[in-house]
């Protein structure tokens, strides 16, 4: 990765995947820029940026806002002219519906969480097709509830049952250009964002118990995944969801192995 230059959206805090990420990606020699959606986060980002001892530029960008992909990719065109590689690793959804059943799901929420976790992917990858003039590789984030029903991941399993094929039609348009698009499954880690998923304790220890390797996946075990995904050690690999979860997805919790959830709390 030395001297290659990426954009690293998602960062929230010292838990977030997308800081795993950023920490192997960076000690492999890349440069980094990240991106924050409000000005509590780029408190956040801004120390962890620190903690780098690296320039990274740290660009406003909430994904739900007309022209704020656009006017970040722009700046970071200004400051790089070009780039290699973006980390998508942005979701958002009501917490309240994150329990309970899916029917119930309100069709605000719906759309809000299709535009950010969902949508955003497509408007950066036109973005960032600009500013990858010899190729590069975009990596977005998902999870095994889009393809199999986990209790209370609802409507997040629809959005990233979305994402994942948006991840193959991305794939196909952008290959031409030496573009690779894909997407890494990972296995439950505790975040600020899981942690508004009901019962998501007894989905980890689920795991734990079950998984092939009886174990939950660690943040740094993603971020090595995703050093592969992101660079040239992946060159013949797009359009392809890489699971990262220990054989997780390969048993697949079903809301009957879980007895003990409460469904219609
Ligand atoms: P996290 O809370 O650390 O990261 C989620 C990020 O989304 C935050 O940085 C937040 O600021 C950002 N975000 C939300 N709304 C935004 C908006 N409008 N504009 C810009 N950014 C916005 O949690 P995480 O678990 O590290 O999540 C990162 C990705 O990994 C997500 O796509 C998530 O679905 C996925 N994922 C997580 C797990 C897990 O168990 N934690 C498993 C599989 C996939």
């Amino acid at each position: 990765m030395k001297d290659k230059r990426g954009v690293i959206m998602g960062v929230a805090n010292d838990a977030s995947i997308a800081w795993a990420v950023a920490e192997v990606v960076h000690k492999e020699g890349a440069r980094l820029a990240f991106t924050y959606p409000n000005e509590a986060i780029y408190k956040r980002v801004s120390s962890l940026r620190d903690s780098l001892q690296a320039e990274c530029p740290i660009i406003k960008c909430d994904v739900s806002e007309p022209g704020d992909i656009q006017q970040a990719f722009s700046r970071i065109k200004e400051q790089w002219g070009e780039i290699d590689f973006v980390l998508h690793a942005i979701a958002f959804s009501d917490r309240h519906q994150l329990t309970g059943r899916y029917v119930d799901t309100t069709r605000d929420n719906f759309l809000k969480t299709l535009d950010i976790s969902c949508y955003s992917l497509t408007e950066i990858c036109k973005e960032v097709s600009a500013i990858m003039p010899n190729g590069g590789s975009i990596l977005a984030l998902t999870y095994l509830g889009a393809n199999r029903v986990i209790p209370h991941y609802n409507v997040m399993g629809v959005a990233k049952a979305a994402l994942e094929s948006s991840v193959r039609y991305l794939a196909a348009d952008l290959g031409p250009q030496n573009i690779r698009v894909n997407a890494i499954s990972s296995g439950t880690i505790r975040t600020a964002a899981s942690s508004g998923i009901g019962d998501f304790h007894y989905i980890m220890s689920w795991n734990k118990n079950n998984s092939p390797l009886r174990r939950n996946v660690l943040p740094a075990e993603v971020g090595k995944s995703a050093l592969y995904m992101l660079s040239d050690l992946s060159s013949a690999v797009t359009g392809d969801v890489h699971y990262v979860d220990c054989g997780y997805n390969i048993i697949g919790m079903k809301a009957v192995d879980a007895p003990d959830l409460i469904i219609n709390d």
